[in-house]
């Protein structure tokens, strides 16, 4: 498939915003969603909308054998052993919360260290400062270098015999930089520390495979990958999961209830309470029917020699400061000199293009940038050279538009 087939099964993109073709700028908060998906998505809701597991009748059945491919489609998505380790959630940030409670504030004790980046994003360090305070554990960060980059060093330095967690973003949704997982995971199993990977920004992009990385946990969402919003997954080392405790309580969790006591059912379904996310699930798995036939090899491809076009092109730009290392996933985090980036975003809203503004979630990581805000474009399958130039020319506009207003 061609770059202009692959935008023609996203229908969003035909549109002018402002008068402007649009530009979607904007993948890394949410990904836009292609035909398979907003079909698969459709035809559970037209044809066999239904609970699952608890029925027999046809439709039950039908979306009981749905969902559960969908877990099926996930396992080999990301190359877990069984399927009894791969479980549905709200979403990456559910995902860390229920390892943060199930298995963070259940092992933890005072003492004990939990170890994470200056880059993470909130939803990877505020359920471990959490955990911390509940349990007298110390939370640690291990220091960036100045191009944003992890070494592998300063990991080691930052591990220790007391050290239960390690907690790593894959790729941050801020600098783009790629971090070493697996080495990380590597050290922290050497410490005897679990391996927790946020995969949040990574899934989307390239392939992932759960046990070359050796990690114990690994959490992401459907959203940021062509799928729908409200769905995620937690994968968990089945060991592990099965010494845990569900995160959440009530219907089809359960194996068996008494009136004072209750038992659980088996892996994963023991973690997934209530009603579950039948029509969010099945979007994933035709989102990852999808971004498998394109290849995320090409995907990961395209993004990156996007990403290397964008730097070469702006990075000449007066005033304009890029954030980052040079090796990066399809991800540019930028400030214009003098101009607020949320100035910078409805300039470039006027134009069409559509980039985020703000904190991005990693409030410690605009700390150590010294800045409150940044503005930034992040690529996906669908973006393309042409749009680049846009966004380049847009940003000398908005530059000289400051300069001349101001
Ligand atoms: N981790 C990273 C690196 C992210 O970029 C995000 C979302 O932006 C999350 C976690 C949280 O994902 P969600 O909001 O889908 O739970």
């Amino acid at each position: 498939m061609n770059i202009k087939e692959i935008r023609q099964l996203f229908p969003i993109l035909d549109q002018q915003v402002n008068g402007k073709d649009l530009v979607y700028l904007d993948s890394s908060a949410t990904s836009q969603k292609p035909f398979p998906v907003i079909e698969a998505v459709s035809t559970y809701y037209k044809e066999y909308n239904s609970n699952v597991h608890r029925g027999v009748h046809t439709l039950g059945t039908r979306a009981t054998d749905q969902y559960e491919g969908a877990r099926e489609k996930v396992r080999k998505f990301i190359n877990a052993s069984s399927i009894e380790e791969v479980i549905f959630t709200r979403g990456a940030t559910t995902a860390l919360n229920f390892v943060a409670s199930s298995y963070g504030r259940a092992s933890l004790k005072q003492g004990d260290e939990i170890v994470i980046t200056y880059m993470e994003h909130h939803a990877n360090i505020i359920p471990w400062q959490q955990a911390a305070k509940a349990t007298g554990a110390t939370l640690k960060y291990i220091p960036l270098q100045e191009d944003g980059t992890i070494s592998l060093a300063d990991v080691e330095a930052t591990v220790t015999s007391n050290t239960k967690i390690v907690a790593v973003m894959q790729v941050s949704n801020v600098l783009g930089t790629i971090n070493p997982v697996k080495e990380i995971a590597k050290i922290a199993h050497q410490s005897g520390a679990v391996m927790v990977v946020d995969g949040a920004q990574s899934t989307p992009h390239m392939k992932v495979d759960v046990q070359d990385l050796d990690c114990d946990f690994f959490a992401f969402s459907a959203h940021k990958m062509c799928g729908p919003t409200g769905v995620g997954v937690l994968y968990g080392k089945k060991a592990l999961l099965e010494n845990m405790e569900p995160a959440e309580f009530g219907g089809e969790m359960i194996d068996f209830v008494d009136l004072y006591e209750s038992t659980w059912k088996e892996l994963p379904w023991k973690f997934e309470a209530g009603t579950p996310i039948i029509a969010g699930a099945i979007g994933l798995g035709a989102a990852i029917d999808f971004l498998e036939d394109i290849g995320l090899e090409n995907i990961y491809k395209h993004e990156h020699s996007l990403a290397e076009y964008a730097l070469d092109k702006l990075s000449g730009t007066e005033g304009l400061t890029i954030y980052g290392p040079k090796e990066r996933a399809g991800i540019l985090t930028f400030n214009l000199e003098d101009v607020h980036p949320h100035d910078v975003a409805t300039v470039l809203d006027a134009e069409g293009i559509a980039v985020r503004a703000g904190h991005h979630c990693a409030q410690p990581l605009m700390k150590w940038l010294k800045v409150s805000a940044t503005a930034r474009a992040s690529f996906y399958l669908y973006n393309t050279e042409e749009e680049v130039d846009k966004l380049a020319d847009a940003l000398i506009r908005t530059k000289e538009y400051f300069t001349n207003v101001f």
